[in-house]
């Protein structure tokens, strides 16, 4: 594989359409978060300079994208596209049946909904929110494996999102028959986006097979998680990205895939298995949900974008440059001063607010502290990965993901200018109170209430 060998990154294209982003005064930020009940999603884009509130959905298409939307075939059935990004994804995948859907939670709703039963067991490395909710949904229980070391953000292993294989052993043994799902979140999104080993992926595989379980991936970075294991795994220096991907895909009977994430579109996603009568149960569900099995809730041209964004994602030199630009953000917030997760994974960086903010208990929301902060200071969205999103949670994260293709070097070191100036005056950042808080996913909708005048009210 052929080294960059510059200290600069440089962005492996070139603009040829650009998006004005919206520069607000304070006075206006205070007012947008006061209207929004302190939480970032109910903000208008509008009032947001630099989002990285997520990767998903929100990456830049290419040329060889936006060309192929005229291109697609809109035919209610056999449409042509879905012929495309069906080779495609089988190619990929390995998998015989593929299934397009709207979005990853859609195949994780039809999963659920068609495998699992109230008091069934689904074994993860960490549930990921949606993956969660579509299991407790059917009264089922997600069980999280994560390693130790995911839980120190201090720790610098170079794969922390493995599943825990002695605690795999024994949940196995604990809960028998009622264990229907073993997955694998690639990368680990909800316990700082680390990946996972190809060691790790074979060991899990090895007890699936032994336990006679079936095991999926939740496969939404799964590009960004062969590109750690070319980089980090002893072994496969030498591999092709997309060699490693089909091995990875090779290790398992099926996946849930959110083409918005690594898939570089804007809307899509896929369902695939190799077993026949699951596929049955999940083609009536999805002519039920989503429509029929040869669009899944997309247009022709949205299966065309796909087919061509799950390849774009595998090129070495774009993924060279997210790998690295990632690392330069996780080292420039550190340097200003705020407490990153390490190692850096591939599409976003973690801040440790708990660290950050020992004043602010968890009940009332550290990390949510520091999202409103840097919103109010610069205008930079991000989104909270703690108590707030799950009640519980061993970490106070504030996660700042980086959307693929859209945003510049110049755009990051903002970002960090912005960081430098709430870590000077960290210690007077108040914590947060929720007053209306709905049933499920509450951090979507909460509306909360600061504990103290250190926001500038
Ligand atoms: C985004 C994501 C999902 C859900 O996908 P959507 O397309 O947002 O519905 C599931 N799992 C992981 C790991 C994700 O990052």
């Amino acid at each position: 594989m052929k080294d960059w060998g510059f200290r600069t990154i440089i962005e492996p294209f070139r603009i040829k359409a650009v998006d004005p982003i919206p520069i607000l005064s304070r006075h206006e930020r205070l007012q947008a978060l006061q209207r929004a009940g302190y939480n970032l999603f109910a903000l208008k884009a509008d009032e947001v300079t630099i989002d990285l509130l997520t990767d998903s959905g929100t990456g830049a298409m290419s040329a060889r994208q936006w060309g192929a939307l005229m291109t697609g075939d809109e035919s209610y059935a056999g449409s042509r596209s879905f012929e495309h990004l069906r080779s495609v994804a089988q190619g990929l995948l390995g998998y015989p049946h593929i299934f397009p859907v709207h979005q990853g939670r859609a195949a994780e709703r039809i999963l659920a909904s068609t495998v699992l039963y109230p008091g069934s067991v689904v074994l993860n490395n960490t549930h990921f929110d949606t993956t969660r909710a579509n299991v407790e949904q059917v009264g089922a229980v997600g069980v999280d494996l994560p390693v130790p070391s995911a839980a120190d953000p201090e720790d610098r292993s170079p794969f922390k999102g493995d599943m825990d294989v002695d605690a795999l052993d024994s949940a196995l043994a604990e809960y028998g028959d009622r264990v229907v799902l073993v997955m694998l979140t690639l990368t680990n999104n909800a316990m700082g986006g680390h990946p996972v080993s190809m060691a790790n992926i074979e060991a899990v595989s090895a007890r699936c097979a032994e336990a006679n379980v079936p095991f999926f991936f939740d496969a939404a970075r799964y590009a960004e998680n062969a590109w750690f294991i070319h980089t980090r795994e002893e072994g496969f220096e030498n591999w092709e990205i997309r060699d490693i991907a089909q091995k990875v895909f090779s290790l398992g009977d099926g996946c849930t895939l959110s083409a918005k994430k690594d898939g570089i579109v804007h809307i899509g996603g896929l369902l695939a298995t190799r077993f026949d009568d699951w596929a049955d149960k999940f083609r009536n569900s999805l002519i039920l949900g989503e429509g029929f099995p040869t669009y899944g809730g997309l247009a022709g041209r949205d299966l065309e974008a796909m087919a061509i964004g799950l390849l774009e994602s595998l090129d070495a030199d774009y993924l060279r440059y997210r790998a690295r630009s990632v690392a330069y953000f996780a080292n420039g917030m550190e340097e200003a001063g705020i407490p990153v997760v390490h190692p850096p994974g591939g599409h976003a960086v973690y801040l440790d607010a708990g660290r950050l903010l020992p004043h602010i208990p968890p009940e009332q929301f550290p990390g949510q502290a520091l999202a409103v902060a840097l919103y109010l200071e610069g205008g930079v969205r991000s989104v909270e990965v703690g108590s707030l999103m799950f009640p519980g949670s061993r970490l106070e994260l504030v996660r700042l993901a980086l959307p693929r293709r859209t945003y510049t070097q110049a755009h990051v070191d903002y970002v960090i200018e912005v960081a430098e100036r709430v870590s000077e005056r960290a210690q007077e950042l108040p914590g947060l109170r929720i007053v209306h808080e709905p049933p499920f996913l509450r951090h979507f909708s909460a509306r909360l209430e600061p504990q103290g005048p250190g926001f500038g009210a």
